[in-house]
């Protein structure tokens, strides 16, 4: 009998309830984005304080430079996060995962207990690496072997004395080599996730930045990791609203974004994956990453072309490989702070779809696919 894997123990797939796929509730962006801020002279600390004024400007881009922003720490944080889950919860919301791995971990794991009893959501947290440049100063030094030890270990035993198994593995694609090939220490990462997802038959999930990914080259590590033995079924591709204005992994400047009268669309590369047997997540409904970042040269899907981009492949029969979420990622995402916090999915991308006739197909996008995804 197939059980999913929560912070509090396991539980049967038909207990889980709408589920948010790509979710965080302790996660401290701050080491990955450090430096970054250097790259804008012309941004004073007055302009990234946490405070009403700057809330617009933090939500288009600058909340990831801003130290305010993405510091998760404080003693009044675990109760801050469980008001934003009350929310969810009202909305239907039951669970969600925490893609917080290490790298990206910005509480103890024993918080991930407290804020499951306190909010009566199920948590299922993953194991896995975040960027490369992050990767913890312990385990910086090990390879495919030795991660795979550690993941292992933790999937047996819980993180430390905390009594958390993870329900779930990750790997994390940050950027490309000069040869266009991924970096070495994420490609160790990957080869033990997918190792033990193929021994297992685990859930794993893949973190994509796009661009410089486009669709073509993660569709090869799709193959790759199913070469390996992992079962498509059991693979998930984050974050891919980006390769709907990004199909070919191309960096686009505002200015491009202006000429072109607006956005550009495409769901060619999400049929290359859907169709290899993997499923994809819509995953940053209603957060900053959805405006256009004027600060760099990126442009960010909005959430009407995202919905664009479901309903399509919803039309070509895709709706049971595909998962939703908010990525709620920072302080800025909360309601708290003027965002949409964990609300976002189940009130404008719930009702959009029902007004065009697939209430049906947002349930199991919610439902019954995290849930068979995440059984093991
Ligand atoms: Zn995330």
């Amino acid at each position: 009998m197939k059980k999913i894997r929560t912070v509090l123990g396991d539980i049967a797939p038909k207990d889980l309830g709408t589920t948010m796929i790509h979710e965080h509730v302790t996660a401290d962006l701050s080491e990955a984005m450090k430096g970054t801020w250097g790259l804008f002279p012309q941004v004073s600390s007055e302009m990234l304080s946490l405070e009403t004024r700057n809330f617009k400007f933090l939500q288009s881009g600058a909340w990831s430079i801003s130290p305010d922003a993405m510091d998760p720490s404080g003693d009044d944080y675990v109760d801050f996060i469980v008001r934003e889950l009350e929310e969810y919860k009202e909305l239907g919301g039951k669970a969600m995962c925490e893609c917080s791995v290490y790298g990206l971990m910005g509480r103890p794991y024993e918080d991930l207990v407290e804020i499951s009893k306190k909010s009566d959501i199920h948590l299922v947290c993953g194991v896995g690496m975040y960027w490369d440049v992050v990767r913890p100063v312990k385990f910086k030094n090990m390879g495919e072997v030795e991660l795979k030890a550690l993941f292992e270990s933790d999937l047996d035993n819980g993180f430390g004395d905390s009594g958390v198994r993870p329900g779930f593995l990750k790997a994390t694609f940050s950027g490309l080599t000069e040869d266009g090939l991924p970096l070495p220490g994420e490609l160790d990462v990957f080869r033990a996730c997918a190792c033990i997802s193929a021994e297992r038959g685990m859930p794993l999930m893949f973190h994509i930045n796009m661009p410089p990914w486009g669709g073509d080259k993660i569709a090869e590590l799709a193959k790759r990791a199913v070469s390996m033995g992992v079962d498509p079924g059991n693979l998930l591709f984050c974050h891919v609203f980006s390769l709907v204005n990004h199909p070919a992994g191309e960096q686009e400047t505002i200015l491009d974004v202006i000429k072109n009268h607006g956005q550009r669309f495409s769901i060619e590369p999400h049929k290359k994956l859907l169709d290899l047997g993997v499923s994809i997540s819509f995953d940053n409904f209603g957060n900053m990453a959805t405006a256009v970042s004027e600060l760099g040269t990126g442009s960010l899907v909005n959430d009407y072309t995202t919905v664009s981009a479901i309903y399509e492949l919803l039309k070509l029969g895709y709706g049971g490989q595909i998962m939703l979420g908010h990525d709620f990622v920072c302080k800025i995402c909360a309601k708290a702070y003027g965002g949409y916090g964990y609300t976002r999915v189940p009130t404008f991308v719930r009702d959009t779809l029902g007004q065009l006739g697939y209430a049906d197909a947002y349930e199991r996008m919610v439902v019954q696919n995290p849930a068979e995804f995440l059984a093991f």
